[in-house]
């Protein structure tokens, strides 16, 4: 493919940036990506993203997408360490909306997932963008964007140090903190309309050491429902500790002490693994969170939209990061940005924004029913959602016991098969089926 920019310009060396940077070189003479932030030359937390010091699942989805853009990356991965997780009971124990998945049985359609902590996820792609020719990535910060109003485009960056950097293309890969918003105001333009959900999450992470052999899981989650506003993400990582990720919604707080933890575990987990954490050795400090709304700027609606600049990552959606898919959407984001610059059209911005649009709105949509019909969130409800909200826990509930439906929800929330595909009818009636048969066997038994 041949060259279409003369120099890009990344805001951002996070996942995003990363993924963006990746994505251009093969379209750009040059790309410099711009972190504020310091770098470091290994696996390790970083101040500006705080959030990697809380567990991160990347899905299934993801491992392929990022392994799509960085080749070799998963083998990398295993090599140093990162488990695989098979798909299977004994792997993982998944509980969602109060209800524990696919234990009863092995999945018919077994996948492979990854579970890399945050730091060596973003520092496996980091080493790899290093060594692309034509990227370089500078630790200093970008002030703002340069705008010329005559020619109604973006032309660069202005560095935190004063000096400008001209630019035929900008990436905006900034986070959820992005100030595009406030910057298309400084130019003329409309601001993205947000849609948003007030999830009020706040998070309670600590690292723990459980002696070798207690535990055959490698990722346990009990996420929160209604009844229970709490939950607990537990993720075997490759320096051999777990990192236990304990969550509260809609404004609950999470566990605040080491004993309050074990006491929350003791609650919602199985009774091995608690024991086996009770058994554990806290190691390091207590890591906090707190994430109160999701947040989707909608790029994909505006009439009007600069030229030169492109939002990306979180920068355009973070969603509630307890559903674990904020990675994989931001490489996905990575291939939508492929596929339109393939496509040769012009207007990248808009034709972006578009195909970002598609692919965020069943994800988006899911995340939303979810947290407003079953997690107490506020935010724009559709008449719809309560009543959706009732079959999806209707569905799961089956699905406790059920391996098909178990593995069709799996499979869609790992992001492996699209959301755009609704149950079939004949799954709709075997989830009734099901309900029915334990409702009947629980009469009897009664
Ligand atoms: C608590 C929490 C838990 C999460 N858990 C999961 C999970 O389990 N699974 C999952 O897939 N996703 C999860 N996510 C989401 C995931 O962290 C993000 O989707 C991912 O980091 C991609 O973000 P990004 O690169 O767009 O932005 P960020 O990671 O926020 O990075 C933005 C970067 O831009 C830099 N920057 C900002 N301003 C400037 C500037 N002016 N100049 C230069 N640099 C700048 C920052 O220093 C930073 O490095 C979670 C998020 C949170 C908050």
């Amino acid at each position: 493919m041949g060259r279409s920019y003369k120099h890009a310009t990344v805001i951002g060396a996070s996942l995003g940036g990363l993924c963006a940077a990746r994505v251009l070189s093969d379209v750009c003479e040059r790309v410099t990506v711009y972190e504020r932030d310091e770098l470091p030359d290994r696996p390790a937390n970083r101040n500006a993203v705080p959030q990697g010091r809380h567990v991160h699942l990347l899905m299934a989805r993801g491992a392929q997408e990022f392994e799509s853009l960085f080749p070799g990356l998963l083998d990398d991965m295993v090599a140093d360490g990162v488990p695989i997780l098979e798909n299977r009971p004994d792997c993982i124990h998944f509980g969602a909306a109060g209800h524990v998945l696919g234990t009863a049985h092995r999945l018919q359609d077994e996948f492979t997932a990854y579970v890399p902590s945050r730091p060596q996820l973003e520092w496996q792609i980091r080493r790899r963008v290093i060594a692309i020719e034509n990227v370089e990535i500078i630790c200093e910060g970008v002030t703002e964007p340069t705008y010329d109003t005559a020619l109604g485009r973006v032309t660069g960056v202005l560095l935190d140090s004063g000096d400008a950097v001209p630019a035929d293309l900008v990436v905006d890969a900034t986070g959820r903190g992005t100030r595009l918003p406030a910057w298309l105001d400084k130019w003329g333009y409309p601001r993205p309309r947000e849609d948003t959900v007030d999830v009020g999450i706040a998070y309670t992470s600590h690292q723990f050491h459980i002696p070798e052999g207690l535990l055959a899981e490698k990722v346990v989650v009990a996420g929160a429902s209604r009844a229970q506003p709490v939950g607990i993400g537990m993720l075997f990582y490759e320096d051999g500790n777990w990192n236990v990720t304990t969550f509260g919604i809609a404004k609950v707080e999470p566990p605040q002490t080491v004993a309050q933890i074990l006491d929350l575990a003791d609650d919602i987990l199985p009774a091995h693994v608690s024991a086996a954490l009770r058994r554990g050795t806290p190691l390091g400090e207590m890591a906090f969170h707190k994430y109160p709304t999701s947040r989707w700027r909608r790029y994909d609606d505006l009439e009007r939209f600069p030229a030169g600049i492109i939002p990306f990552g979180d920068a355009v959606v973070s969603f509630n990061p307890t559903f674990g898919q904020g990675m994989t959407m931001t490489a996905i984001q990575a291939a939508n940005l492929r596929a339109v610059i393939e496509s040769g059209e012009p207007d990248l911005a808009p034709r972006l924004a578009k195909a970002t649009a598609k692919t965020t709105w069943p994800v988006w949509l899911m995340t939303a029913i979810g947290d407003l019909a079953l997690h107490n969130a506020t935010g724009e409800s559709k008449w719809w959602y309560k009543p959706v909200g009732g079959l999806f826990d209707q569905f799961l509930g089956a699905a406790e016991t059920d391996p098909v439906l178990a593995e069709w929800f799996l499979r869609r929330f790992s992001l492996l098969d699209s959301l755009y595909m609704v149950p079939s009818p004949r799954l709709v009636g075997r989830t009734i089926r099901h309900n029915m048969k334990l409702w009947l066997a629980e009469k009897r038994s009664a």
